[in-house]
């Protein structure tokens, strides 16, 4: 396939934030936005969305001829190196991770087009597992603006029958019970619901509904937090609303979290910057999934300094907070290796875009985090429906 055509523009995010659009013959690509950004992703545009916008939009047939044929996942490299040379830049992050996740993404729909596959079979046509699902179905931290929310960004639910469309099923109607036991109207960017409750009060009813639903369906099922705990750090303290912990202190409140309540996945715990912290709370966590995102920012390099002193035994991968498909691949593999689990995850402010799904099908992710309510959600873990339905 020759790249003949190549445009952006902008578009918004289901929060109504700017993101980019990438059309490659044809066929067209977005990047998600995040709110809880962490301090170690990468850039989003390299100055700004208008100046990726220009920039893509100055591609012309000729340039596509000099690219030469792209056939195959790994042609990426071409398209890396040619953006490299024409920058004089020594990493393709360095053009903004929405704006190269965006592009590669475009091209390889554009080659599903001409190779009549599945996006998916671009990446891995071996892929046979389908992912767990961690359905976010009560927010808080900085995606809520309740006056009494949690301090915890997130609260998980994660169903783990041996079929996909069943365990969709069965995160939907926890969504819908929870929601009715805390009595909640408001939902936020990502449909999870708000409420007015701390961790603790939330959690016991995460607990008790998960019994009941496990008794009832005969099936296992897990609750997580993602704690975001970088959004309320300062100066060596994490700021909840009832009360200010150190770093041991924030350690002991985690482990006895997850003991208490058996949670089965915990990311950020610690802050961003403290890789002692998550490796101490890991020893004392039992099998619990001590999960990185803002801690290893889909950053290979990260990655391997987390695993260097054990620091995680899961990761999150988010397509645009690296931005290049070939490192994001680079990280699956460097996960397989060494047995760490991997986590795709849409972003706070998301797209219609349900190219996620196949990313994490095609790495063969373990899981994916995602909301459960709202239809850029709703498009992606149908997608995985269907996936699964197709291998039947
Ligand atoms: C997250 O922190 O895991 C997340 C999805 O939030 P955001 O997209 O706002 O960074
Ligand atoms: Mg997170």
């Amino acid at each position: 396939m020759i790249i003949k055509e190549v445009s952006a523009r902008k578009i918004k995010d289901s929060r109504g934030d700017e993101t980019i659009e990438v059309s490659v013959n044809g066929s067209r690509a977005s990047s998600p936005s995040g709110k809880s950004r962490g301090k170690y992703e990468t850039p989003s545009y390299r100055e700004n969305i208008d100046w990726n916008i220009a920039f893509l939009n100055s591609w012309n047939e000729a340039d596509g001829k000099k690219l030469g044929e792209i056939n195959s996942f790994y042609d990426l490299e071409k398209v890396e190196e040619d953006i490299k040379k024409s920058l004089k830049i020594n990493d393709v992050k360095k053009f903004g991770a929405n704006a190269i996740f965006a592009f590669e993404s475009a091209i390889l729909k554009a080659l599903v087009k001409e190779q009549r596959k599945e996006l998916w079979q671009i990446i891995n046509p071996k892929a046979r597992k389908l992912p767990f699902p961690a359905g976010n179905a009560v927010g808080g931290g900085l995606h809520s603006s309740n006056k009494g929310k949690p301090s915890f960004q997130e609260f998980l639910v994660i169903p783990r029958t041996a079929s996909f469309s069943k365990n969709y099923d069965i995160m939907k109607d926890f969504y819908k019970k929870i929601g009715r036991k805390f009595k909640s109207k408001k939902t936020n960017d990502e449909g999870a619901w708000e409420v007015s409750a701390d961790e603790e009060s939330i959690l016991k009813e995460f607990d008790s509904l998960r019994n009941e639903l496990e008794k009832k369906l005969g099936e296992n099922i897990g609750i997580g937090v993602d704690a975001a705990t970088s959004t309320f750090f300062k100066s060596n303290s994490y700021y909840y609303k009832d009360k200010s912990l150190d770093k041991s202190k924030q350690i002991k409140f985690a482990s006895g979290l997850i003991k208490k309540y058996k949670i089965l996945y915990f990311e950020d715990p610690l802050n961003e910057d403290d890789f002692t912290g998550f490796y101490n709370l890991k020893k004392e966590a039992g099998g619990c999934l001590i999960v990185g995102d803002d801690l290893t920012a889909t950053s290979l390099d990260r990655l391997k300094r987390a695993l260097e002193i054990d620091s995680v035994n899961a990761v999150i991968v988010k397509p645009n907070q690296n931005g290049s498909l070939l490192e994001m691949k680079k990280i699956f593999e460097f996960c397989k290796l060494k047995g760490i689990k991997t986590i795709m995850s849409h972003r706070s402010g998301e797209t219609m875009d349900d190219a996620l799904a196949d990313y994490t099908f095609g790495f063969q992710a373990d899981f994916i985090k995602c909301g459960i309510a709202g239809k850029e959600r709703e498009v992606k873990l149908k997608r995985l429906g269907e996936i699964e339905e197709s291998l039947r």
